[in-house]
């Protein structure tokens, strides 16, 4: 993990000697009101309709772009619904890109 500890409260960077702990202030309260970033992630899901055979490279993908997703029936029999967390979809949209190229390479 290179990732700098942050309050997951507020999102700040930790101070240093606090990045073992998950809050500001082990001692207290954190100090500031939780980010509106982290109530924006809440509410936003990306609606992604694809082939059931892309499932296997879209999942892969995803994953390792450190997205979570869930799966839902799709309008027919052979297409699957993912709908996908993320903070914006201008972020996603490379991810869903790269997914897609792979598996129209990969078509059998
Ligand atoms: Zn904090």
């Amino acid at each position: 993990m290179s990732e700098q500890p942050r309050c997951r409260l507020c999102g700040d960077p930790m101070p240093a000697g606090e990045e073992m702990f998950f809050y500001h202030g082990y001692s207290g309260p954190c100090p500031k009101p939780p980010l509106p970033r982290l109530a924006q992630k809440i509410g936003l899901v990306a609606g992604v309709a694809i082939d059931e055979w892309k499932l296997p490279i879209f999942v892969r993908h995803l994953t390792q772009a450190g997205y979570g997703y869930t799966k839902h029936s799709g309008v027919t029999a052979d297409t699957l619904l993912l709908k996908v967390e993320c903070d914006s979809v201008e972020a996603l949209e490379p991810v869903l890109r790269a997914a897609n190229a792979e598996a129209a390479a990969s078509k059998p």
